[in-house]
């Protein structure tokens, strides 16, 4: 199940995690193992277990977790710099099956990515 992910403890606080947003629909908190000086991760607390699988039921919780990444990452200093990222799939480097966006920032990036 979607919600025996590590990010489905962390919702339901049996996992501590440093927690920097949260409302009714998501929750944004530090990578534990971050890739920039900034890195937070933002999660809708519906267990979509990635992009691929959300419908058009989720149009406005996909629409609802864009908006809340560019003002977590103005709360967090970066808000005119920084990188989203949504790894789908393990082939591509998705490792927890719980929709996640990473917001990185507060430092250069390259492209094309890893
Ligand atoms: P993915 O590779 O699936 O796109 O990203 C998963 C991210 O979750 C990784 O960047 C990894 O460091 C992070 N992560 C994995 N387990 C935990 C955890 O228990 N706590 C936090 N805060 N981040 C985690």
């Amino acid at each position: 199940m979607a919600e025996d992910t590590i990010f489905g403890k962390i919702i339901r606080r049996e996992i501590p995690a440093a927690i920097v947003y949260e409302d009714d629909l998501c929750l944004a908190f530090k990578d534990v193992n971050p890739q920039a000086p900034v890195h937070v991760l933002l999660i809708p607390k519906k267990p979509l277990p990635q992009l691929s699988a959300a419908t058009p039921e989720d149009h406005a919780l996909l629409g609802h977790l864009l908006l809340k990444a560019k003002e977590v990452a103005a709360d967090l200093g970066i808000g005119d710099q920084f990188r989203l990222v949504i790894n789908n799939g393990a082939e591509v480097g998705q490792t927890v099956f719980h929709l996640h966006l990473h917001i990185l920032g507060d430092r250069p990036f390259s492209w094309p990515p890893g």
